[in-house]
């Protein structure tokens, strides 16, 4: 809840307005091949918020993220920590769908990004776990943090400031790389185990799960 105005608005009032804006978003070329944007899903109140890259075909007919393969996965790495969809925030860095699943540019990632900076500002999550290496550059980019790959970074917790806010930042590998990556799924699965643990040293999951 903040005040705003005089008025008490909810973080389901702010982020459905930051909703509102993306569904008809025309600022970036993406907005032309998009079926659905997708602002993102999860409860307004969590403190945990997952950042993915940027919808692929499932999103984009669904208007949610992460709700295809790779989303199957997450939702399995999810529930193995005590967690469901539902508990956390996900989003992703750009909100509508590439041509054919390429990587987002870098003009497009400045153009959307403003949308993720302000669901950050109204979530205030404790951690941030950035899944692949563009939500990863991204996130260390606000933190001004130095970023060379997402093998290197994953698994280790950064404890810095983005847009103000002390936050506890968690790099992992995308979870489509587990799809063709037995090595990959192996160490995504560490990955979620550690969080866990950051999880529940910062009472963010109780202890029975
Ligand atoms: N991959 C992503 O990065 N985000 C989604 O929402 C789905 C797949
Ligand atoms: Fe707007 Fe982002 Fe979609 Fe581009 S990708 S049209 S900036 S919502």
């Amino acid at each position: 809840m903040r005040l705003r105005d005089g008025f008490i608005l909810s973080n389901k009032h702010l982020l459905d307005a930051v909703a509102a804006e993306v569904v008809v978003c025309v600022k970036c070329d993406l907005c032309k091949g998009r079926k659905k944007a997708v602002p993102g899903v999860g409860n307004p109140e969590s403190r945990v918020l997952f950042i993915g890259e940027a919808p692929g075909q499932s999103e984009d007919l669904k208007g949610e993220p992460f709700v295809g393969a790779a989303g199957k996965f997450l939702n399995t790495l999810l529930s193995e920590i005590g967690f469901s969809r539902a508990d956390v925030f996900i989003t992703n860095v750009v909100k509508c769908r590439p041509p054919r699943n390429r990587d987002p540019r870098p003009d497009e990632i400045e153009t959307c990004t403003p949308y993720l900076n302000r669901q950050i500002g109204i979530i205030q999550p404790k951690l941030i776990v950035t899944l692949g290496n563009h939500s990863t550059a991204y996130v260390l980019s606000k933190a001004q943090l130095p970023f060379h790959s997402i093998t290197q970074a994953r698994g280790k917790v950064y404890e810095t400031t983005i847009l103000g806010l002390k936050v506890a930042v968690f790099p992992t590998f995308h979870p489509a790389a587990a799809l063709y990556s037995a090595r990959y799924k192996k160490q995504l699965e560490e990955d979620f185990q550690r969080m866990k643990e950051e999880l529940l040293k910062r009472g963010l999951v109780s202890p029975s799960t």
